[in-house]
């Protein structure tokens, strides 16, 4: 991959590194680098949404970012996989009741991943990733993904950041069974990634209370209620947020890097297509 100055100015990249940032190169280089057949364009589809009163509204982008970055770094350098600028906004109409949400419908999120499918086909890459990082975001990419491989022809992937970076016995089962939204898991990373934008003193989290049968994020239960945020928690935060710490964010988060990175390299050296027939009687 292209080797960019450390001193740079240009900042646009974020956490990701400059080389691996698609809108650091010309448009003829892109062009060059999809001549790998196996090139990979990852999206990170994040969120900007209401956080309770002690976490950014920009969290989910942030995190999303942050682990592609971390991700990205420790791929081999033969391995062309590029970060798209992600899309800051997902669908967050869960919590539309609260400040600072910014929504995209549905059919918006749908639409926009269609043309930036279809933009990076165009371009000659073969392979899209999509990185879900924002629960809200799942139904709309569950539901999606296989039209834009209809759509543009490309091999097309989704990985959701939710389920990246648990590490067994480091969240409690009574906290993972509710916590959906800021709360130890989610505050814990960016107590890490973020501190600065942490507000510890104003936390206030909510648990719902748990039925067997019937949930909201199908945690154990085979009935899910359709729910906004204010049904749940009147701060906007759903899960125990004073559980969270610096340490535990760090162990969340180098975790799903780690296991991110193997996916991302597993994308990008997946062989062409097989097709075996089966056996004739
Ligand atoms: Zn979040």
């Amino acid at each position: 991959m292209k080797a960019l100055p450390g001193d740079m100015r240009a900042s646009v990249h974020g956490p990701i590194p400059p080389g691996r940032f698609w809108g650091y190169y010309t448009g003829p280089e892109i062009a060059e680098l999809a001549q790998d057949p196996n090139a990979t364009a990852v999206l990170n589809i994040g969120a900007v949404e209401q956080h309770g009163p002690h976490l950014p509204t920009i969290t989910d982008t942030l995190n999303g970012m942050h682990l592609l970055g971390a991700a990205l770094a420790r791929l081999p350098d033969d391995a062309v996989v590029l970060a798209l600028p992600p899309t800051n906004l997902g669908k967050s109409e869960e919590h539309r009741d609260f400040a600072g949400t910014l929504s995209l419908r549905g059919e918006t999120l749908r639409m926009l991943m269609l043309d930036i499918a279809c933009s990076v086909a165009r371009s000659g890459f073969r392979k899209l990733v999509l990185l879900g990082s924002h629960g809200g975001n799942v139904g709309a990419i569950d539901d999606y993904f296989r039209d834009l491989r209809i759509e543009t022809g490309m091999r097309v992937f989704k990985i959701h950041s939710g389920g990246l970076g648990s590490v067994p016995g480091l969240i409690a089962p009574e906290e993972s069974a509710v916590a959906m939204h800021s709360g130890d898991s989610e505050t814990s990373v960016v107590r890490y990634l973020a501190p600065e934008l942490v507000h510890m003193d104003r936390a206030e989290g909510y648990l719902y209370e748990t039925n067997p049968l019937i949930g909201y994020s199908f945690k154990g239960q085979d009935v899910i209620e359709a729910w906004v945020t204010s049904d749940l928690a009147p701060t906007g935060a759903i899960g125990n947020p004073h559980l969270s710490s610096v340490e535990k964010g760090e162990k969340l988060f180098e975790a799903g890097a780690a296991r991110l990175a193997e996916l991302l390299e597993a994308v990008y050296r997946l062989p062409p297509r097989a097709i075996h027939l089966a056996a004739r009687g």
